[in-house]
């Protein structure tokens, strides 16, 4: 081991010395300063393993070049032995108050100075390696969510081409009545694993610290209707009640719709899934509205099989079931709850349990919010669009779309989707290739992926919005990372809208018929 490095600090010249040698002796590397300032000055230079710092000195004295030593992150570590003539218990006191280890009373005994010297350099020590492991762990597990963020958002493009294809498949016309039916536990299990995958990237982003919240301006009771619409499908198969209730009303708020959707659809198909007979409501009130914060809570209660005590404070954790063998009967990972807590605590609130076995459970969550400062858009209900959008589609039909993409499948998947519709697709498989072909000819709609060889996405839209003369051709990004940066960085690079992927057809139709306009195509008699 190399040898400790000790700071002496004392404005007696005699006291510097006397403790100077003893320390040399010991084999200890010694340094001296005669007076506070320097002391800190040469402390800040290199740091020491240990300072022994007398009380009374002029300018500065002990206590305070302490107080300031711990005061600062970069030297709040090394430890202070104070050695003092001063032999009242409160001068000790204040000694430790200040943030000292340790207290001598001169005149002092060698052999005590050196045991106390040795003892709290090797407490020390053993404080630096345990930091250091702990940091190394701290890595090591950031590491493993980065990795499993990455691994489970590189699974979502194969499972896309897998679920699209399946879905074009089901729309073949004379379809034998067993393939069709085969296809369909197809899709259902694709969909079933996109959603755990989708669970796994959700937990490892909030694990690496990767999960930020969108602000937009919405109204909560809009969420909540949207995942009851979503969920009364499944409530209705078992023959489940599905209530809502709100006491009062609930402001419109700045925050994440999705994510709280995200809890809510958590929580209810929790609800229905363990739930025979009877009925599944979710609760919403607003408990505090002032200028700075509306503060909501929200109850899903069932009359289900609850949940045993002793394993309720076990549930909010990862991969935690309440019991196998519902878990066999049920499916289901015990990565649910463990998303709600952590997405409950980034919206700044809490979540707990109340359930008694036999009778139901009762989740409650609270979550604070900015008040919403604009006009929330209205929801777009799925049926009110329904028609009217096939309608609307017939307008844009024969539009010209350069899709750029790099991956074969989801190429072909695109491509299948848009010709269906009767769109015309040209291809380019990366940057370059798209900043050519729009060069030669002006698309009505570019669809372009981010992540490809040769250019980028961003790279090729700022050169074609850069080449682009008269009319601006709407770009819509594709990609999975669909973070409030992502979005912003597409902009940046004059995109003018992200759809996430995998590219879901509603979505994408959408979209299209946002961004072009209708009866307007370019060229479309070529
Ligand atoms: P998953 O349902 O995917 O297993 P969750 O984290 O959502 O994961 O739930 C963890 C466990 O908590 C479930 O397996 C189940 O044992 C229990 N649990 C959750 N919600 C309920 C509920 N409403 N009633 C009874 N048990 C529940």
């Amino acid at each position: 081991m190399t040898k400790a490095n000790i700071l002496i600090i004392d404005d007696t010249p005699a006291n510097l010395n006397l403790l100077g040698e003893i320390l040399t002796e010991a084999e200890y590397k010694v340094r001296k300063a005669p007076n506070g300032t320097l002391a800190l000055n040469s402390i800040q230079a290199g740091l020491p393993d240990l300072i022994l710092l007398d009380v009374k000195m002029p300018g500065i004295n002990g206590y305070e070049v302490c107080e300031r030593l711990k005061a600062d992150e970069n030297t709040r570590a090394v430890p202070v032995i104070f050695i003092s003539a001063l032999q009242e218990t409160n001068d000790k006191l204040l000694a430790f108050k200040v943030g000292g280890v340790d207290y001598v009373t001169k005149p002092f005994q060698v052999e005590e100075v050196l045991a106390r010297v040795e003892t709290h350099l090797k407490l020390h020590f053993l404080q630096q390696e345990l930091t250091a492991a702990r940091e190394e762990a701290e890595k090591a597990s950031r590491a493993k969510s980065v990795f499993l963020a990455t691994m489970s958002h590189e699974i979502r493009t194969p499972m896309n081409a897998i679920i699209n294809f399946t879905g074009l498949c089901q729309q073949a016309d004379l379809l034998p009545l067993r393939e069709k039916e085969y296809l369909e536990k197809v899709t259902r299990s694709s969909k079933s694993l996109l959603g755990l995958i989708n669970d796994i990237l959700d937990f490892s982003k909030n694990e690496a610290g990767k999960l930020k919240l969108e602000q937009v301006s919405f109204y909560p009771l809009d969420s909540i209707n949207n995942v009851v619409s979503c969920v009364q499908v499944l409530a209705n198969a078992k023959g489940i009640d599905l209530h809502v209730d709100i006491s009062g009303s609930l402001p419109p708020v700045m925050g994440d719709p999705l994510r709280l959707e995200q809890i809510f659809t958590n929580l209810l198909s929790n609800g229905i899934k363990f739930t025979k007979t009877g009925s599944v409501t979710i609760l919403a009130q607003c408990l505090s509205a002032t200028d700075n914060e509306v503060f909501l809570e929200f109850i899903v209660r069932d009359s289900g099989i609850g949940i045993d005590k002793d394993v309720i404070s076990q549930l909010f954790q990862t991969f935690s079931q309440a019991n196998t063998s519902t878990t066999r009967h049920f499916g289901g990972t015990g990565l649910g709850l463990a998303i709600c807590k952590q997405l409950v605590e980034l919206m700044d609130g809490t979540i707990g349990i109340e359930s008694v076995p036999g009778q139901g459970s009762s989740f409650k969550f609270s979550a604070r919010f900015k008040p919403s400062t604009g006009h929330p858009e209205q929801p777009q209900t799925t049926a009110a669009v329904a028609d009217p959008k096939k309608q609307r589609l017939d307008s844009i039909r024969h539009a010209h779309i350069l899709l750029v993409e790099d991956d074969l499948f989801s190429q072909e998947v695109a491509r299948l989707i848009l010709g269906k519709e009767q769109f015309r697709v040209d291809l380019a498989a990366n940057g370059e290739e798209a900043v050519a072909m729009a060069a030669i000819r002006s698309y009505d709609c570019i669809l372009m992926d981010i992540q490809m060889p040769i250019m980028n996405g961003d790279e090729a839209t700022r050169l074609i919005r850069k080449n682009e003369q008269g009319r601006r051709c709407p770009i819509l990004s594709m990609s999975a990372n669909t973070m409030p940066e992502d979005r912003e960085k597409c902009l940046a690079a004059g995109m003018d809208e992200l759809l996430g992927k995998p590219l879901e057809t509603a979505k994408l139709f959408d979209a299209l018929l946002r961004w072009i306009p209708d009866g307007n195509m370019k060229d479309a008699e070529e």
